[in-house]
C-alpha cells in the first residue's frame, strides 16, 4: 500500500527534479517534454516504490537483474529499466524483465540479446536497448570505447530483432557539476557522428541516456533525453 505521507513527499521530489530539467531545456531552447526522468531506484524497498509510482514516478531504473524481479513482482504501474552491468547469463532474464537495457556494452552482449530476441515470439518487439560508451575512457567504467563502437556499429546494425534507440554514459566522478560538460557534449557529438553520413544512419536512434543527481540538468542543456536520477529523489543510499 502506498503511504499518504511518503506519496506526498516523493511527489514533492518528482516535481522539483522535472522543474530543474524544465529550466535546463528552457536555457537550451528545448522543450522539457523531450527529457524522460527515470527514477533510479537501487537498494530503495518495495513498500517506498510502491508509494514512488503512486506519486507519478513510473520509469524505474535498478542495476541488478535479481534485484529488479523481486521488486518487479510486487510493484505494479512501473516501467522499468536497466542501468547497470549485465552479464550475460542474466540475458535472457534481463529481456523479461526490462523495457530498456541501457548498458549494452559489448558486440557479444548484443549478439547474444539479438538471439534470444529472435527465439522469443516471432511477433514480440524487438528488444529495446541503449549502447554504453565510456566516454571518457576511465578504466573503472564500462562500455565501448568511442573509436571501437565507430568500428562496431555495422555489427551492431546487422542484429535485426535489436532496435538500438541510442547511447548511455555514466560520467566521470567529478568535483564541480560543470566539470561533467564535456563529457555529455562528448557523447552527443558521438551520436551525430555515429548517425551522420559516415556511420549506419538509422541504424542507431536518437536518445541519449546521460546525467544522474549532481549533474543532470547540465545533461540536459547538452542534449539528454533520458536522465538517470537517483538520490535526488529517494535521498542517499544506505551502503549495503
Ligand atoms: C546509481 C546510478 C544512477 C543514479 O545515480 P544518483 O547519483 O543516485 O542519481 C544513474 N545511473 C547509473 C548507471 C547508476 O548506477
Amino acid at each position: 500500500m502506498a503511504d499518504p505521507a511518503v506519496v506526498a513527499d516523493l511527489a514533492a521530489a518528482r516535481q522539483a527534479v522535472l522543474g530543474h530539467i524544465g529550466d535546463a531545456a528552457a536555457r537550451a531552447g528545448r522543450n522539457a517534454g523531450s527529457v524522460t526522468l527515470v527514477a533510479v531506484s537501487k537498494t530503495v524497498p518495495v513498500e517506498r516504490l510502491t508509494s514512488a509510482v503512486a506519486a507519478g514516478l513510473t520509469i524505474l531504473g535498478e542495476n541488478r537483474v535479481q534485484e529488479a524481479e523481486a521488486k518487479i513482482g510486487v510493484v505494479t504501474g512501473a516501467t522499468w529499466h536497466l542501468v547497470g552491468p549485465l552479464q550475460s547469463n542474466k540475458a535472457k532474464r534481463a529481456l523479461a524483465a526490462f523495457a530498456l537495457i541501457e548498458s549494452v556494452d559489448s558486440v557479444e552482449l548484443a549478439e547474444r540479446l539479438n538471439r534470444l530476441a529472435a527465439d522469443a515470439d516471432a511477433g514480440a518487439d524487438r528488444a529495446a536497448v541503449l549502447l554504453q560508451v565510456n566516454v571518457d575512457g576511465d578504466p573503472a567504467k564500462a562500455g565501448f570505447a568511442p573509436d571501437a563502437l565507430v568500428d562496431a556499429l555495422p555489427r551492431l546494425a546487422a542484429l535485426e530483432r535489436l532496435d538500438v534507440r541510442g547511447l548511455m554514459t555514466v560520467g566521470r566522478l567529478v568535483e564541480r557539476p560543470a566539470d561533467a560538460r564535456p563529457t555529455f557534449v562528448a557523447l552527443r557529438e558521438l551520436s551525430e557522428r555515429l548517425r551522420g553520413p559516415e556511420g549506419a544512419g538509422r541504424a542507431l536512434g536518437t536518445e541519449l541516456s546521460m546525467g544522474m543527481s549532481d549533474d543532470y540538468p547540465i545533461a540536459v542543456e547538452e542534449g539528454a533525453t533520458i536522465v538517470r536520477v537517483g538520490r535526488a529523489i529517494f535521498g542517499d543510499r544506505d551502503h549495503h
